[in-house]
Order: C-alpha cells, then sequence, then structure tokens
C-alpha cells in the first residue's frame, strides 16, 4: 500500500528467532494480509538486548530464518534483512531503524511486535525516538487483552490515544498503534527448545527449520535423523 507521498508500508519484524517457529510465520502472514503491508522484513538480532544468549548461534538463526522462508506463501513480500549484523552490539532496534530509513529513505515503518514485547518497551534503548520512526502493529500473546494494551500504550512516552472512530492508537507526528486481538498463536521459541532437548519433534517446527537442527545437532537434538 502506498501513502499519498508514495512511500512503501514496510513492516519490520525483529527478534532471536531461536528457531523461528510457525507462530512467527502465521503472524507475518496475518499481519501482511490484515495492514496491507508492501514488504515484510524478517530482522534477527545477533546480540538481543533483553534475553540472555541465543541456544543458536546468529548464523544457524538465519539459515534457519531462511530456510522456513523459502516455502512461506507469502515468499513475495517477505524478505530476510540481516541488517543487525552490520551494526553495533547489543541489537538495538532504534539503530536498525535508523540504518533502515537510511537505505530505504522515507518509506513508511512499522515494527511488529508480540503484546509481550509491547509492555516491555519502556525499557528498550531510546524508545521516545523510536516511536517517533514507527508506527506499531501489535499481535496478541498470552491473556493480554485490550484494556491492558491500551494502558500499555497511554503510558509510555510519548504516549498514544484511542481513537474509537478509527480503531485505532494515534501518536505524535503520525505514527499509530494497531492491535491484532483475532489472532492468536500458543507457541515459543523456549517451549520449542525445551521438547527438542527431550528429543521430541516440536509441533509447530517448520519442516525445513527441523530438518536444519537435525543435520546441525542444534538445541541438543542428539536423535539420527
Ligand atoms: P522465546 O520463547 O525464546 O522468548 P519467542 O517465541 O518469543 O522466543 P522471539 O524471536 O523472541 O520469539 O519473538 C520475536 C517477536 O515475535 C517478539 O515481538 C514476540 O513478542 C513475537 N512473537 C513470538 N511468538 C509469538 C506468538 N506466538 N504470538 C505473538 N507474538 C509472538
Amino acid at each position: 500500500m502506498n501513502d499519498s507521498g508514495g512511500a512503501q508500508y514496510i513492516g519490520l519484524f525483529g527478534g532471536t528467532f531461536d528457531p523461528v517457529h510457525q507462530g512467527h510465520l502465521a503472524l507475518a502472514g496475518h499481519v501482511l494480509e490484515r495492514c496491507r503491508l508492501d514488504t515484510l522484513l524478517f530482522i534477527p538480532a545477533p546480540a538481543p538486548p533483553h534475553k540472555r544468549l541465543p541456544g543458536a548461534s546468529f548464523s544457524h538463526r538465519a539459515a534457519m530464518l531462511e530456510a522456513a522462508l523459502t516455502d512461506c506463501p507469502d515468499r513475495q513480500r517477505v524478505q530476510l534483512s540481516l541488517i543487525e549484523q552490520e551494526l553495533p552490539a547489543p541489537s538495538y532496534t532504534i539503530n536498525t531503524v535508523e540504518a533502515l530509513s537510511k537505505r530505504y529513505g522515507r518509506q513508511r515503518f512499522f515494527l511488529i511486535i508480540g503484546a509481550d514485547s509491547l509492555l516491555d518497551l519502556p525499557h528498550w534503548h531510546r524508545t521516545a525516538e523510536l516511536l517517533a520512526l514507527v508506527s506499531l502493529i501489535i499481535v496478541k500473546r498470552d491473556a493480554v487483552d485490550v484494556p491492558i494494551i491500551d494502558h500499555a500504550l497511554g503510558a509510555l512516552a510519548p504516549s498514544f490515544a484511542l481513537d474509537q472512530r478509527q480503531g485505532l492508537w494515534v501518536g505524535t507526528g503520525g505514527v499509530t498503534a494497531q492491535y491484532l486481538a483475532d489472532v492468536q498463536l500458543p507457541v515459543s521459541s523456549s517451549t520449542i527448545r525445551e521438547e527438542l532437548g527431550h528429543g521430541r519433534v516440536p509441533a509447530m517446527l517448520p519442516p525445513a527449520v527441523l530438518a536444519y537442527i537435525k543435520q546441525h545437532h542444534l538445541y541438543g537434538w542428539e536423535l539420527s535423523p
């Protein structure tokens, strides 16, 4: 979708992807459809600031994403971006968005986050500057519901206020926040790592990713294929 100035709508989906799972892929497909984005970038973090050290190296996590996206039905509009590899550690989202702004020019950026990450947003690096550059697309996760989202968005600095008529929250300088409550994907990378560590095949793992994990004996996977 283009705005009146011809800017493209680019979704930024950052994460550890340790490993990428069907929840990430379904979320991307849902957001692409609902928010009419032109492109969605999966952006793995080499050194995520708010998490313990990943279970797999950056190159393995990027390779698993590459494998998963090859089979993805939205392949035309989904891309893997390794931009955070070129940036200093830790992988702060504001640095990524500033680097992408230079690379893509004046496009409109939408930061895609699970509701759990929204609650953590005040602790991110240079949050105010980040919220001047991106609109938010928040996807339901766990028991987080609309009143919690509304409170979290209202408490951000700068804050977002609900526009009932448009059904979204409006921030300063034209940025918005949308909440997609109609999709719930009860899966996480941590439960997948745990299952793999016990030699079980997790249901929500894309087949190409499972094959890669077995081939490289990641996450304690010891059984022969
Ligand atoms: P972990 O279990 O290791 O914490 P994760 O499953 O949360 O990992 P990440 O790579 O850390 O995966 O997530 C990247 C982004 O995707 C975050 O914004 C997170 O909130 C969101 N996300 C991941 N899984 C889901 C899900 N099942 N539903 C909604 N959002 C999700």
